[in-house]
């Protein structure tokens, strides 16, 4: 895989030959100018190759960052009460409200909506909890 330092070696190395094309003697023969210009498209060639890795590389940086993310927020302090899980405090005392069970399953922490104090609803699958209890912040 091509790293960034060889990319910009390649992006260096035309900028070297259109430099000579641009300083070139009109002398040059037909066939010396095929040849630079020849240069010239393998060096672009190799260019876009290695910002295709360089790409695809980053992409792979990305798709790590997310998992690493979704990883943590998994594991970010949570805390049982009555059987649903809360966001823990600093004091590691339950906070704000229930998360939904179901998605929990997914891996999701989706807070459950308390519903005209009658019950709590996931607003995500709709699932109903009946009222359950809500602590501050
Ligand atoms: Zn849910």
């Amino acid at each position: 895989m091509a790293t960034f330092v060889e990319t910009l070696a390649a992006a260096s190395q035309v900028l070297g030959v259109i430099k000579e094309l641009r300083d070139i003697d009109k002398g040059l023969s037909q066939g010396e100018l095929k040849a630079r210009m020849a240069d010239l498209y393998s060096s672009v060639a190799d260019i876009r190759m290695a910002l295709a890795d360089a790409n695809e590389e980053l992409r792979a940086k990305d798709r790590e960052i997310a998992e690493l993310k979704a990883r943590f927020e998994q594991t970010s302090q949570l805390v049982e009460f009555r059987g649903y899980q809360y966001k823990a405090g600093p004091d590691g005392k339950p906070r704000g409200k229930p998360m939904c069970p179901v998605c929990m399953g997914d891996g999701k922490h989706v807070p459950l909506s308390n519903i005209l104090d009658v019950m709590h609803q996931c607003p995500k699958c709709q699932g109903n909890f009946g009222l359950l209890q809500e602590f501050p912040g």
